[in-house]
């Protein structure tokens, strides 16, 4: 019985696209409990304008996964999975000193908090689902001048347990709001629409619907190809 189970898992999770999404919802998925986010692969925190480099092997290939068609290249580049080449961080995530970013009142030990990582991305530059991803909700309102919002809500569907995922600022989308996209499929181009000064893109990460201002460090969803694929 044991290896039934084992041998139906294994089918559906090679199942392109809704492999992981069948699993969890069926039961089957066998998730690991959640670890600690692995340590930034360099030995400094990112700084303002700092080229950040991964090296890939540190973030293997998660056993067992079959690309999609859609996802024949894991990585795009040395960055990170959701974009071509390397781009200067124009702000890293934490406490800052611009008051544009606001209080955060879940972090008094500074007087403004950024929520997310900004990349100074040229507009116009492909953003790629770096994960499998669900299309939660396009420029929902306050996330920049009434008519003006500009962030792509994402939901992470591979991960146990779920987080979102913030992008800020593109300047078109190629999605639609509850769509499934798998990786590498063309999410849409890097802008400066909504609160911005220049093109850039602003990675953020919160756990599954939680609301602006309790976001995470983002750099484990933005350099790791996948950490909980079951
Ligand atoms: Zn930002």
């Amino acid at each position: 019985m044991a290896d039934l189970l084992a041998t139906l898992r294994e089918w559906v999770r090679t199942l392109p696209l809704l492999g992981p999404f069948l699993l969890r919802k069926s039961g089957l998925a066998q998730f690991p409990p959640p670890v600690p986010i692995p340590p930034f692969p360099t030995t400094e925190e990112p700084r303002p304008g700092q080229i950040i480099t991964i090296n890939p092997k540190d973030f293997p290939t998660p056993v067992g996964f079959t690309p999609t068609p859609q996802a024949v290249a894991l990585l795009h580049g040395p960055q990170t999975v959701w974009w071509d080449n390397a781009y200067p961080v124009s702000q890293p995530y934490g406490c800052t000193s611009f008051p544009v970013e606001g209080h955060n009142p879940h972090h008094n030990e500074c007087p403004y908090f950024h929520e997310g990582i900004d990349f100074a991305l040229p507009c116009g530059t492909p953003l790629y689902a770096g994960r499998q991803v669900w299309v939660v909700e396009i420029d929902p309102p306050g996330y920049g001048p009434p008519g003006n919002s500009a962030a792509l809500h994402l939901r992470d569907m591979e991960d146990s347990p779920d987080w979102d995922i913030w992008l800020y600022h593109m300047a078109d989308y190629a999605v639609s709001p509850k769509q499934l996209v798998g990786r590498n499929v063309l999410l849409g181009h890097s802008g400066t629409r909504g609160i911005s000064t220049g093109c850039h893109v602003h990675f953020e990460v919160r756990p599954a619907g939680a609301p602006y201002r309790l976001s995470r460090d983002p750099r484990f969803l933005l350099f790791a190809p996948g950490l909980f694929t079951p």
